[in-house]
């Protein structure tokens, strides 16, 4: 049974900051029929048995500051992995936009340069090779939205001839997922998340909201246009992976991605903790999110947890000792209204159209996209929470935030891809 203020997280409990039990809100009276309804504190929606009216039980807040607790002062994570993931979500938007090239080489290069030897396998680091460049593109396909160019990438990455030599031998397999586009012009010249005609499918995925049970689990729930969005390209990711891994049984899986890509990469992860989890050494995938919008309800976010989040497991290739590492850390900026504060942060269901060909935020900037989300109607009763472990980077200027340029800056010391 969960009782989010008893206990958090295993590795964030110092971090809480909770001790007091919030007063107890339990039972209300039906909205609609005026029943007694009892619930628990660990429930965020009640249902009345009576007549079937759901309505917020006013724990949320609780449950969230505990959901989303900080682990950023007690969570290690394995830097190389993390910084090779940041380089790819960058990398991926250049390939998009601009028809820039796979760089995998100049990605192990920097980090090659940037550890020292404690880090970075004495500088050794890895062979690529692209698995899967995503030029069947992604869409959303019950709406005929397609947009053809690449939305993913698959990588495999094995230890370079200086890496094996200092005994640091390693497999890992990215699943990278590009974040949202909707500029145009010179910014966006391939149209990268446009259809052929115009619409945009990217931010016709970000706000479609709802929530929906995945066809892989009934008890969780997806926010449907990212659900929708990664429905499109799953079936070929897992059977690329289950390709992959019959060739290097003892890989590690890493699912990463920026904004748009890290929602879809939570649910990727989640899917394939499902779908791959016997397959995959280790006994999952790991997940690392950058900037991530919510991306499901409450019990999601709690399987998330259970199944990745507090699963450890080695990465082999990593400098030091061995070590295990919690296989899913979420990173956000501390003051980024996608992921975070404000009133935005997608924290409840702000529906734009539901099952049409587009939204008018597309053509907007960064802060024009948030005022026009925010000029929607608030549906209390859907409501979304950050998958653990939630990893603040701190508060950054206005210009940086949301920048896939400040998160290479952090992981990878520099901005190596700025497309
Ligand atoms: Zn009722």
């Amino acid at each position: 049974m969960f009782r989010p203020w008893m206990r958090g997280t295993r590795d964030c409990a110092s971090n809480l900051g909770i001790t007091r039990m919030p007063k107890v809100k339990s039972p209300k009276p039906c909205r609609n029929c005026k029943a007694s309804v009892i619930f628990g504190p660990y429930t965020d929606i009640a249902k009345c048995m009576r007549c079937g009216e759901t309505f917020p039980t006013g724990y949320e807040d609780e449950i969230r500051r505990v959901v989303e607790a900080d682990c950023s002062g007690s969570m290690e994570y394995p830097k190389a992995a993390v910084a090779r993931a940041i380089g790819y979500c960058s990398m991926i938007y250049g390939m998009a936009t601009h028809n820039e090239g796979f760089t995998g080489g100049k990605l192990e290069a920097q980090i090659g340069k940037m550890g020292g030897s404690n880090v970075f396998n004495s500088g050794g680091t890895g062979e690529v090779e692209l698995i899967n460049d995503g030029a069947k593109g992604r869409g959303m396909v019950k709406r005929g939205l397609h947009d053809s160019r690449t939305g993913y990438l698959i990588t495999l990455v094995t230890a370079d001839r200086a890496a094996k030599a200092a005994g640091k031998d390693f497999t890992h397999i990215y699943i990278v997922f590009r974040g949202s586009r909707s500029e145009e012009g010179s910014l966006n010249p391939m149209a990268a998340g446009f259809t052929s005609d115009g619409h945009n499918v990217d931010y016709a995925a970000n706000f479609t909201g709802r929530q929906d049970k995945p066809w892989w689990s009934d008890r969780v729930k997806i926010r449907r246009g990212f659900l929708e969005l990664y429905q499109s390209m799953s079936d070929d990711i897992s059977n690329d992976l289950l390709e992959l891994l019959k060739l290097h049984p003892k890989a590690r899986v890493i699912v990463t991605g920026h904004s748009l890509g890290a929602g879809l990469a939570v649910v990727c992860a989640h899917h394939l903790q499902y779908h791959r989890a016997l397959r995959i050494d280790g006994g999952g995938p790991f997940c690392f999110p950058f900037c991530t919008p919510r991306a499901g309800d409450l019990a999601f976010a709690l399987d998330f947890k259970a199944r990745l989040g507090e699963a450890k497991l080695t990465m082999p290739g990593e400098g030091g000792g061995v070590r295990e590492y919690n296989r899913a850390v979420n990173f956000v900026m501390s003051n980024d209204p996608v992921s975070t504060e404000a009133m935005y942060g997608f924290k409840r269901d702000r529906s734009d159209d539901l099952t049409g060909r587009g939204t008018q935020a597309a053509n907007r900037g960064f802060v024009g996209k948030i005022a026009y989300g925010l000029r929607k109607k608030v549906n209390e009763e859907i409501i979304f929470y950050q998958t653990p472990n939630l990893y603040k980077l701190g508060y950054f200027q206005p210009l940086a935030i949301h920048q896939y340029s400040r998160m290479q800056e952090i992981f990878l010391g520099t901005a190596l891809y700025t497309t």
